[in-house]
């Protein structure tokens, strides 16, 4: 049974030739789309010409480039899943309506801001356009009986909260009212953008609707184990089976009631049914007046209309009292809501316009406070005092005719910025990201080498031992062109070092007899003692932590060490500043010359066997072959268990007749290390692993790398675990498995097939997927910044980042009074984190 009905057929001309503003037309073609039913007839005929018509009124660049990045994303609608199309049209409208200042509109009777859910309830009359000042509140007792409390002030100091509720919260996080105010939705629910039950039964399981309707049934079971309610809701469309787990509702619901659901449609066999939706009763509360609503994560216990009325009712305690840390000329230089008012619309939105403004407050904090840590880290170190390097002419020159090969361009670039850091009074912090192969340690050898001609130490750091060790080896060898004596003296030191050969390397070390000291986490200690030590090295820097990051060795009579990170982890451009703020950072771009390309390959569900075949195939070469199972969650535990499952199965039923080992996070560094070793010297053919093995040492044997899952993964880190394979002479493959048919995910892994730059794939991840994979602070090491994560924005974070200099340059420390609240919040922010300030 279908619904829809043509309804550009009737409208299209009349309801857009009739709109004056042509903003206002561009969303109407919007709407025409979403009443059509997203089969992009709309989108070609209307929307496009009319959002590229809108070009010519853009009142600056950054309208411009707003519109130029709508005008794509239309582009891409056609790409897109039912779902995705429905929040793009959603999205698109509400950002021309936030462009509407940006542009010069003729003027003239402006048409009614409309909504796009006016879409499905055609006969509503329009509504006055919202303003921002406007919140209508759920809810709540009168306001006059909430008295100003003190956002410091424990929960169960409401009337509202007593013990065993007060527990409950603590669950959640939430001890304080500012706690209360701070807990986020974690979406909201437009009662009022409803679609027909006859098209939702349609619907593909699990995608999300929200509809009304007449109860036209409901019992309450009693099964063995657990009870439920059943019930059947009628539009006049069709009907369909909602089912609450909890017989409560049983009570509160009758026959003849009309209410509005929000859920997933779950349509396995048989009927498709809505279990344990969100529900409001139409009419009556004034909840159901197309306001967003808003709904927690919760416990068991709370309930949504619990939390609603306490968050409610915290807000409005504190709206007088919740200080606002960001100086009022800053908000109103951004035109940002203040803190109290962007928690309000927060919480309770009058309407999509108001909760962007409130993210966008709530993500600029977070770019401050980042940003202020960041510079200050940065000022710090420029006021610091280093080795002075003198570099003769002829210096880099005799080393790198050493070598067995030539720089690459992209090398003698890196080389030279280093070497200029290295001259300069002050620490370096420079962080050299390029591919895994691409010669970062050349690079970093030159620097130590130019150390060594001015009689400096070096450190050079690795995360586990085995590349520790891989490290020492692969240094000393690329000095062997040099003459004898003039070789760096090149020591190694990690947990492992016994206790007699690590007393003789430590007194080598504090004389100075060794030049170069490779190690772990074993070198920061506080026993070892460098005789002057003038550079630290550090490999995979995102392994190590901040805090480790900041106590590395040095301290050596008030000149502290230069520091050289390096990552193979690509990030893009436009989130480098967020995560590397501090940093100076260096780029090589450029293979060495000759590399032959990995074959990549990818496969969909049933076409495994074919994988398969192939890896017998290398097997049978001697080659062997790295299985890299899906990633479960974030949980090293689950995805351990899940690794010695595959490599179970794969043993069992697909190679018994080979030699399979297993590789996973709930090992020891040390098991780790063994089985890496093992692995190395052919002890196994196939090593099933977690993605711990995205860094590791050189295999040059492996030239399989199989990936299950791998549209679960992000392509950056794709790529990573692509470069595990091909550090040999022979022909590689990288072999991507899915079980997700979708075209986006299809298109994205494609990617992995096209390209082979690591940068171009970090941005498509960037675009696919947001920037949570480089922000989450897992690999960041960076405070938490959830708004910043879900809300980036480049300009939103240049103006941060201009706003934290300027804050800095009047008051470094943030001492002045005006400054107290935000130092006090920077405090916080920067908590536990280790080291940032220098304050
Ligand atoms: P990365 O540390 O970036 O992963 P490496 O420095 O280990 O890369 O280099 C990978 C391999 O390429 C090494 O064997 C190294 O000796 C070699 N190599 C480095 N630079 C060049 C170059 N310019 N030309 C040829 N081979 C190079
Ligand atoms: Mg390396």
């Amino acid at each position: 049974m279908s619904v829809r009905r043509p309804y550009h057929l009737q409208t299209r001309n009349s309801a857009l030739d009739s709109i004056a503003d042509p903003v206002e037309r561009a969303i109407e073609s919007l709407r025409l789309e979403w009443r059509a039913g997203f089969v992009g007839h709309e989108v070609r005929r209307t929307a496009i010409p009319a959002v590229r018509s809108l070009v010519r009124l853009a009142a600056s660049g950054q309208a411009e480039t707003e519109l130029a990045d709508i005008s794509r994303r239309l582009n891409d609608y056609f790409d897109l899943t039912i779902d995705a199309r429905k929040s793009l049209l959603a999205e698109l409208a509400s950002r021309l309506e936030a462009l509407k200042p940006m542009l010069r509109v003729p003027t003239g009777e402006l048409a009614q801001i409309g909504k796009l859910n006016e879409a499905v309830a055609p006969g509503r009359a329009r509504s006055r356009p919202p303003s921002e000042d406007e919140v209508t509140p759920t809810p709540r007792a009168p306001r006059a009986a909430i008295r100003p409390m003190d956002p410091g002030l424990p929960v169960s100091e409401l009337p509202e909260v007593g013990p065993a509720r007060a527990k409950l919260l603590e669950k959640l996080g939430i001890t304080t009212l500012e706690d209360l105010v701070r807990f986020a939705p974690r979406k909201y629910i437009d009662y009022s953008n409803t679609i027909r039950i006859g098209e939702a039964v349609l619907l593909r399981s699990g995608e999300d609707v929200t509809i009304r309707g007449t109860l036209i049934s409901i019992e309450s079971l009693r099964g063995k184990k657990t009870s439920r309610v059943e019930a059947k809701l009628d539009d006049g469309t069709g009907w369909i089976r909602i089912v609450w787990f909890n017989n409560y509702l049983g009570r509160q619901l009758r026959e003849g009631d009309q209410i509005a659901v929000s859920g997933a449609i779950e349509s396995g066999y048989g009927r498709p049914s809505i279990n344990n939706p969100e529900w409001e009763r139409l009419g009556g509360d004034g909840l159901s007046t197309g306001r967003l609503i808003p709904v927690y994560p919760l416990t068991q216990g709370l309930t949504q209309k619990t939390m609603r009325r306490l968050t409610r009712v915290a807000l409005d305690a504190t709206r007088t009292t919740l200080p606002d840390f960001i100086p009022e000329s800053l908000l109103r230089q951004e035109e940002l809501p203040a803190l109290h008012q962007a928690y309000e619309w927060l919480h309770y939105p009058a309407h999509q316009v108001g909760l962007d403004r409130a993210k966008r407050r709530l993500a600029f904090s977070e770019m401050l406070l980042l940003q202020l840590g960041l510079s200050q880290r940065r000022l710090g170190r420029e006021a610091g005092e280093a080795f002075r390097f003198e570099v003769r002419s002829d210096d880099l020159e005799r080393f790198e005719s050493a070598l067995p090969f030539r720089f690459t361009g992209a090398q003698d670039r890196v080389v030279g910025e280093i070497t200029s850091d290295l001259q300069r009074g002050f620490p370096m912090a420079r962080l050299l990201q390029g591919d895994v192969g691409s010669g970062k340690t050349a690079v970093a050898a030159a620097a130590c080498w130019l150390a060594l001609r001015n009689g400096l130490q070096s450190a050079v750091l690795a995360p586990t031992e085995i590349l520790a060790e891989q490290h020492a080896v692969n240094f000393a060898k690329l000095f062997t062109g040099l003459p004898e004596a003039e070789r760096p003296q090149i020591g190694l030191l990690t947990g492992s070092t016994r206790a007699k050969a690590r007393r003789e390397l430590l007194a080598d070390l504090v004389h100075g007899e060794i030049n170069i000291l490779v190690g772990t986490h074993a070198v920061i200690q506080p026993d070892v003692i460098f005789h002057n030590l003038a550079l630290s090295v550090i490999d995979e820097q995102h392994r190590f932590g901040v805090r480790q990051r900041e106590s590395l060795p040095g301290k050596t009579s008030g000149a502290q060490p230069h520091v050289l990170s390096m990552s193979a982890t690509p990030i893009p451009r436009t989130l480098s500043a967020v995560v590397h703020g501090d940093l100076e950072v260096s780029i090589i771009d450029e293979l060495p010359p000759g590399r032959m390309p990995i074959d990549t390959r990818f496969y969909l569900g049933d076409d495994r066997e074919t994988a398969y075949a192939l890896i017998r195939q290398e097997v049978a070469k001697g080659r062997q072959v790295f299985v890299i199972c899906p990633l479960v969650e974030e949980s090293d535990t689950i995805d351990a268990k899940a690794a010695v499952a595959e490599a179970q199965r794969l043993k069992d039923e697909v190679f018994p007749d080979l030699r399979i080992d297993v590789l996973h996070g709930r090992m020891t560094g040390k098991d780790k290390d063994r089985i890496m070793a093992e692995f190395r010297d052919r002890q196994a053919d196939i090593l099933v692993s977690t993605s711990v093995i995205e860094v590791g040492i050189d295999i040059p044997n492996a030239t399989v790398m199989m990936i299950e899952g791998a549209d679960r993964f992000g392509l950056a880190q794709l790529h990573q675990f692509r470069g595990r394979v091909g550090r040999g002479g022979a022909q590689s493959y990288c072999l991507l498995l899915s079980d997700d048919p979708s075209i986006q995910a299809t298109k994205r892994l494609n990617l992995m097939v096209e390209t082979n730059n690591g940068f171009v794939l970090a941005e498509k991840d960037l675009e696919f997927r947001g920037p949570g994979d480089f922000l989450g602070t897992r690999q960041s090491g960076l405070p938490e910044m959830p708004w910043l994560t879900e809300q980036f924005d480049t300009r939103l974070f240049d103006a941060a980042r201009a706003a934290a200099e300027r804050l800095l340059q009047t008051d470094r420390e943030l001492k002045q009074p005006e400054h107290a609240r935000l130092r006090e919040r920077f405090a916080r922010f920067w908590a536990d984190r280790g080291g940032m300030q220098t304050a």
